[in-house]
């Protein structure tokens, strides 16, 4: 394979890839006939990139309804409807979509309107803020009810909404829909992700690999209630889950130790701003220290590492006081707001803290009025990195988009709109993101594994002004996508 060897060589080399990893790297290799030989011609190669935090499912759920967040009145609404019914092939499945909001909209919408932009298909839409849903005429015979002429609201729409779930073929059967998540996020250069669906991942990824989706490293997560079926079945972090599959491994355990900022529930030392008119002035945990203490120490006897979600600087001090007790290994998910004292502590116990940069703008407002005594630690990549805590960036998605170029972006320019970045001095250079974003895989060199990603612009060369280098970055073209020594991904 000819390619250029990211910042470290001069110019282009060859790189031969055997069993899964990068065995040689050198001027012109020969190849015997039987090689595969990938024409990479002078391309950038890189490490594959990695999430370290998803929700796969829900993620690829989430792609394939349609999408109406941010639709500007019924005409708008049932113009993407439109368009989402144009794009998929022809059928009498159930189609659903997420995100209108009608509180505003000039006339209720109607029935009739739906009717008319989807004909016989049944389409359910379900309300931004979840409490109505519009169905269309097909939809109501699908579920056996009269039809109405508008949405359907709070306990009516609730129970529809759970029988329509039951009914969604994506929903069933979500593997159609994830592996065409996983072929996009291979077509970013995405090579791994740290998978923490909530429906105990260990348990549904052997029955996925057993019907090909075989392509992408997986680190699958247990909760607390499945930790006694983990160690029942002996599955110690990094065990394939399927013997002879060694893409998808056992993860670790994962805790969400707090709630989060935008529910006003991640802990903190300190009240919010104007924290005396909440219930909870200073958020709260969702498990007393002795709790926490025991279940990572369990995870640990039987060989599992610790997630732990942590938001609040409370929360991130109590979660450290955990690891320190047990001498427990992991990462820090989320460690949105860190007091400067425990940057050091991370550090020192070796915890990944676990970032998701395109978070920072979308939590911006909302920071400034709860948290605007604190906001220069948020975030704060610069200070943990500079401190020698190891980080992994991700994107909780379908919390922020399984885009790693959208967090390499934003993790270098902190800022998702005009608006000149929030706090800049915490911001990344783009070789720092990049290392953030391989699991550790440092250069490509002999040894390596052969996960790679070849890319038809260099990184390292965008413009000096970081709004257009964000979005220089944001629009970076993977030509291929290598996991363990297999083309998963070519542009063309
Ligand atoms: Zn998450």
């Amino acid at each position: 394979m000819g390619g250029q060897q990211a910042a470290y060589a001069a110019g282009p080399v060859d790189l031969r890839l055997q069993d899964g990893v990068v065995s040689e790297v050198g001027d012109r290799l020969t190849t015997s006939g039987a090689d595969d030989v990938i024409e990479a011609e002078g391309r950038w190669v890189m490490p594959g990139l990695w999430d370290a935090h998803t929700h796969p499912v829900m993620w690829a759920l989430s792609r394939r309804r349609i999408d109406l967040v941010g639709s500007t009145d019924a005409d708008d609404t049932l113009l993407r409807v439109r368009q989402h019914l144009d794009g998929i092939p022809a059928g009498d499945a159930l189609v659903m979509g997420y995100g209108y909001r009608s509180g505003a909209w000039t006339s209720p919408p109607t029935t009739a309107q739906l009717d008319a932009v989807t004909g016989a298909r049944p389409v359910a839409l379900a309300a931004g803020d979840g409490h109505n849903g519009w169905l269309n005429s097909a939809a109501f015979a699908l579920l056996g009810l009269p039809v109405e002429p508008g949405p359907l609201v709070e306990n009516q729409w609730y129970a529809a909404f759970t029988r329509l779930e039951e009914l969604d073929p994506d929903a069933v059967d979500p593997v159609p829909a994830l592996a065409e998540a996983i072929s996009e996020a291979h077509a970013k250069g995405i090579v791994g992700i740290v998978d923490f669906e909530f429906a105990s991942a260990f348990t549904t990824w052997p029955a996925r690999i057993a019907r090909g989706l075989t392509s992408m490293r997986v680190r699958a997560a247990t909760y607390a209630d499945q930790l006694e079926e983990v160690a029942r079945r002996g599955l110690r972090t990094g065990d394939p889950l399927v013997p002879g599959h060694d893409l998808v491994t056992m993860g670790p355990l994962k805790v969400i130790s707090d709630g989060s900022l935008n529910t006003l529930t991640a802990w903190c030392c300190e009240p919010y701003v104007g924290g005396e008119r909440l219930e909870h002035p200073c958020g709260r945990p969702n498990q007393d220290q002795g709790e926490l203490v025991d279940v990572m120490a369990r995870a640990r006897e039987i060989g599992l590492t610790t997630a732990i979600h942590a938001i609040g600087d409370r929360a991130v001090a109590g979660a450290l006081d955990a690891f320190e007790a047990t001498g427990q290994v992991g990462a820090m998910e989320h460690a949105q707001l860190v007091r400067w004292e425990d940057i050091p502590r991370l550090a020192g116990l070796g915890i990944t803290a676990s970032v998701q940069p395109a978070h920072a703008p979308d939590d911006r407002d909302v920071s400034e009025q709860w948290w605007t005594d604190r906001t220069d630690r948020l975030y704060a990549f610069r200070a943990m990195l500079d401190a020698g805590v190891p980080l992994a960036l991700g994107s909780d998605a379908p919390v922020s988009p399984l885009d790693p170029w959208l967090a390499i972006a934003t993790a270098v320019h902190r800022s998702a709109d005009d608006r000149q970045p929030w706090h800049p001095e915490q911001s990344l250079t783009v070789a720092e993101a990049l290392a953030a974003s391989v699991d550790g895989q440092g250069t490509v060199a002999a040894g390596s594994r052969a996960d790679l990603v070849l890319l038809d612009a260099d990184p390292l060369a965008g413009p000096a002004d970081s709004g257009a280098l964000a979005a220089y970055l944001r629009r970076m073209p993977v030509a291929v996508t290598i996991v363990g020594g297999r083309v998963v991904h070519r542009a063309v």
